[in-house]
């Protein structure tokens, strides 16, 4: 049998790069990503284990690389561990050059040397503020103590550990150099991201935009940043901070254009491949797995998928109560 062909797009660009949401469902229900009363996904709707690695194992063939789980909260779903460990047996030569996860850390602790013994050297831990009060009116659950906890077992068991902050006007912004020198001080690099217009939640995102050009700009009163070439093919934009020695990335979906070397898909939990972030292009794997020829309707699946990926997306948050540009929660299609 002759090797799936590897996914490319109609524009050139290699997908070597997937996010694979395994859950839907969170212990948290931050704000700016979902409302309290969130409609779950049925569970039958969702992809099973098994389904899941199926899915994994086909990009994999097709010339994925890198691998990230995400959701939802992806160590809330109890059959988690078992998927990495299947997964980690691809790295080290059977196709996989990383496996890793976005988490929100509130079950690091439980689980961080598992991971580690599943191949997984590399995780990104949401964290947006390190104050008690802050963090549970903004994730809506008092669980900052948890989080810690979870980053201090994820230290402790050898991951490298890189925290995502959501930058918040008039929640977090004040607290961003702090959150920045804390992080560093701890060994973890940082990424802020500007709030995305995704699936409707209970206040209007535009309240608290916070375009990332504006942060920089703060920044650079008062430390030394310095450009970093380095690329994942992905939005960030990287600096080295002379003064606490680490790095910080800038994800601004909003103000900057990254389309041209994007290298990723994402599926959801229910096995929905979406080829862009900010379109609803969707193809159903979930059917093309449960057919009468799955390989053969999975490559189809993947044929179409590459022909309608779209040059780029078409985000906006300038419109004050506008409809999210995207109808589907960022828990749905992951991080
Ligand atoms: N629960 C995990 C976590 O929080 O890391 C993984 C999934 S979460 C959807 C992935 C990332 O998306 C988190 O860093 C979160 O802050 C971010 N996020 C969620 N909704 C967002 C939005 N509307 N705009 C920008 N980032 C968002
Ligand atoms: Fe849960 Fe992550 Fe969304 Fe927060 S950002 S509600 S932790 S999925």
């Amino acid at each position: 049998m002759t090797a799936p062909a590897p996914l490319v797009d109609r524009f050139a660009r290699a997908i070597t790069y997937l996010r694979l949401s395994v859950t839907d469902r969170c212990d948290l229900r931050c704000t700016y990503c979902m409302p309290e009363r969130m409609t779950f996904l049925p569970r039958a709707d969702v992809l099973s284990l098994e389904e899941l690695y199926k899915v994994s194992r086909a990009f994999i063939d097709r010339g994925v690389t890198k691998l990230r789980l995400t959701g939802g909260e992806p160590l809330v779903r109890r059959d988690m561990v078992d998927l990495v460990r299947a997964l980690g047996r691809h790295l080290g030569g059977g196709g996989l050059q990383e496996l890793t996860l976005t988490t929100n850390g509130t079950r690091l602790a439980e689980f961080a040397d598992d991971l580690v013994a599943a191949g997984v050297r590399r995780i990104n831990v949401s964290l947006d503020t390190l104050d008690r009060s802050r963090f549970a009116a903004l994730a809506r659950r008092d669980s900052l103590p948890q989080v810690l906890e979870g980053l201090a077992a994820a230290r402790a068991a050898g991951l490298k550990v890189k925290l995502n902050a959501v930058a918040l006007k008039g929640v977090n912004q004040d607290e961003l150099p702090d959150l920045i020198a804390w992080a560093h001080g701890q060994g973890h690099d940082v990424t802020l991201i500007e709030v995305m217009p995704l699936g409707d939640v209970e206040e209007d995102r535009l309240d608290h935009y916070l375009p990332l050009d504006a942060v920089r700009r703060d920044l650079e009163q008062r430390w030394t940043l310095v450009p970093n070439a380095v690329s994942t093919g992905g939005p960030a934009r990287y600096v080295d901070i002379a003064e606490t020695g680490g790095r910080l990335g800038f994800i601004t979906p909003l103000t900057g254009n990254f389309c041209a070397t994007c290298n990723r898909v994402r599926v959801t939990a229910t096995g929905q491949l979406y080829m862009c972030l900010g379109g609803e292009g969707r193809v159903d794997l979930r059917a093309a797995l449960r057919s009468d020829d799955p390989d053969a309707a999975l490559t189809d699946a993947f044929a179409r998928a590459m022909g309608e990926k779209q040059e780029r997306h078409a985000f906006a948050i300038d419109r004050a109560g506008a409809a999210p540009a995207v109808s589907r929660h960022m828990s749905t299609t992951g991080g």
